[in-house]
């Protein structure tokens, strides 16, 4: 099962992508994530894009390609995984085919969590108060969010002309979402 999670900032993504990975037995791999423990880190990465981050931009896809493209030969990953904010870019999407292409493998879904604007902000505000993640100041959140929708319109319009986007709405109770995004998968692998 190889399988993708997009939705803004605040729609609990990190959250459901652990949840249904865990399901289907295949590793959770969080581009956010990787990045954010290299920035902690200090590596030498990590280095490289603690700035782009704190400012709610993209990193290049240059350096977030490679990133996936190693992260994917990992042996956890070779029968799949669950890819959590990534791709992100119409050239991450072109870089990703070309990952799997060499495996003639493809991605089977792609979840895509709904959220309202004014529910996220104000989660997102709530989430800089408990875990005082550096981008989570008001000035970047409003621009992920605006990144984000700019940036992903094209990319869920591809995954849908290829018949393998699932739509579900991230408002709710964690297991409660959890539940709506299982439901969904079983129902698109009928
Ligand atoms: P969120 O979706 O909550 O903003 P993520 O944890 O997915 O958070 O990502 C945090 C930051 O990491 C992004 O704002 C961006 O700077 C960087 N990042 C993560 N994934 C990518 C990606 N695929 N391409 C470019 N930058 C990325």
């Amino acid at each position: 099962m190889r399988m993708l999670i997009m939705g803004p900032p605040g729609a609990g993504k990190g959250t459901q992508a652990k949840g249904i990975a865990a399901h289907y037995g295949v590793p959770a791999i969080s581009t956010g994530d990787i990045f954010r423990s290299n920035v902690a880190n200090e590596t030498e990465l990590g280095l490289k894009v603690k700035a782009i981050m704190a400012a709610g931009e993209y990193v290049s896809d240059e350096i977030t390609n490679d990133l996936v493209a190693d992260r994917l030969t990992e042996a956890d990953a070779v029968n799949g995984f669950l890819l959590d904010g990534y791709p992100r870019t119409v050239a991450q999407v072109v870089a990703l085919d070309g990952m799997l292409k060499a495996s003639s493998a493809t991605i089977d879904a792609v979840i895509a969590l709904t959220a309202d604007r004014e529910e996220l902000v104000g989660r997102l505000l709530n989430r800089a108060r408990v875990e005082g993640r550096e981008d989570d100041n008001e000035d970047a959140i409003r621009r992920r969010l605006e990144v984000y929708d700019s940036e992903t319109k094209e990319l869920l319009d591809v995954y849908r002309k290829r018949g393998v986007l699932i739509t579900v709405n991230g408002l709710g109770e964690i297991d409660e979402v959890g539940e709506r995004i299982r439901e969904a998968l079983a129902e698109q692998r009928a």
